[in-house]
């Protein structure tokens, strides 16, 4: 099995994930980190949100931490990518409460 580390959750770090993960589940292991406290935020509905056709933020979310997990994979939000050591293929990250990651990997989106 090898390990993925993708980095970002909106819509590109969500389509890696989601591809990954659908077609073949069992042959990777994925670790997700994204600044943010969301996932897949679909900037284009803020119109309709600011224009009253949507009546809150809810619905412009097609994805979720939990979701992503469910699928199996690990994923840390609020953790912000400090480093990226290419040559000893290793992610370095901090979350908000200073938690400091080193994630090693063979393939990073
Ligand atoms: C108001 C608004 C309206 C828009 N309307 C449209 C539209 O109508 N049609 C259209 O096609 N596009 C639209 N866009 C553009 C569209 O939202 C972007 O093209 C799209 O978000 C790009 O997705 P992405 O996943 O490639 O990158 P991003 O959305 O930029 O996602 C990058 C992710 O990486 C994370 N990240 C960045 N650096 C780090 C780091 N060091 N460590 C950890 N995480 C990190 C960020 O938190 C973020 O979640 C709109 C954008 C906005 C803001």
């Amino acid at each position: 099995m090898s390990k993925i580390v993708v980095i970002g959750a909106n819509h590109a770090g969500t389509a890696a994930v989601n591809t990954i993960l659908d077609t073949a589940p069992d042959q990777h292991q994925v670790v997700v980190f994204d600044a943010n406290s969301n996932i897949s935020f679909l900037g284009c509905g803020m119109a309709l949100w600011i224009g009253g056709q949507i009546s809150g933020p809810e619905g412009l979310f097609y994805s979720s931490q939990k979701l992503l997990q469910q699928k199996g994979a690990m994923v840390h939000m609020l953790t912000t990518v400090t480093k990226i050591d290419f040559d000893r293929k290793i992610v370095y990250a901090e979350g908000g409460d200073h938690t400091r990651y080193e994630e090693p990997y063979e393939n990073s989106f």
